[in-house]
This record gives C-alpha cells, structure tokens and sequence, in this order.
C-alpha cells in the first residue's frame, strides 16, 4: 500500500496489512505540511531466532510502534522514529516490514534458554 503524503488527510485513517501472518494496522494522518504520522501494531507470528543458541523460533509477538515521514531533508536532530521520503511517497509495506526487521533484529532468546535463564537466577 502506497499513498502520496501530500493526499493524507488530517483526520485519522485505519489500515492494515498482512503479511505471512503478521498483522500490521493502526491509524496514520498528516501532522504537518511535510509531515505524517502513522501509529500502528505489529502483531502475529514472528520468526526469531535466538540471540544465545541460535535456534530458530516462532513467537506470538505484539509490539507498537510509531513513526514520522517527512517529504523533506530529514534536520540533524531529528529521532530515528523520523522516515525520510523525498519522492512524496509513503510506503505503507516497506514501512511494517522495517518494523518487522527491527523486533526481530532486538535481544530474543528461545523458551528453553528462558528456562535456562531463571534457573541460574535462582541458583
Ligand atoms: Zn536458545
């Protein structure tokens, strides 16, 4: 799903997308004449893989996020939650898919090493 910045109304609009599984909806508007935002969930499914064993997952997962698009140079100082699309394009996939690569790329560990992982606790 695509849509030209400059045509998001101010007013709220749901979307959604699915993909293998994992849901990616929520709302998006325009805060700004440069600016929109969208504020959404990703949720199903996710493949992980463990940052200790390297075994590899399936979790359920459900995780907000929000971000900023800009139709302009993104300033120095802006956050990271701040996307940059100088053609006036929002990419509404590419965006859930980064949301997606960047769960999956934080600190997992599968059950067992969990497990493993109270057990030296409470030892
Ligand atoms: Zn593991």
């Amino acid at each position: 799903m695509q849509i030209l910045l400059r045509k998001i109304r101010e007013t709220e609009s749901p979307f959604s997308i699915e993909e293998n599984g994992v849901r990616c909806f929520g709302k998006f508007w325009r805060s700004g004449k440069h600016r929109a935002e969208i504020e959404g969930k990703i949720e199903g499914e996710l493949p992980l893989s463990c940052d200790r064993c390297g075994e590899e997952y399936v979790e359920h997962v459900e995780e907000p996020f929000h971000v900023e698009i800009v139709d302009r140079p993104l300033k120095v100082d802006e956050s990271l939650d701040v996307i940059e699309c100088l053609d006036g394009i929002v990419d509404f996939d590419a965006i859930c898919k980064s949301e997606i690569a960047s769960i999956q790329s934080e600190y997992h560990l599968c059950p067992g090493c969990r497990d493993k992982d109270e057990f030296e606790i409470e030892f």
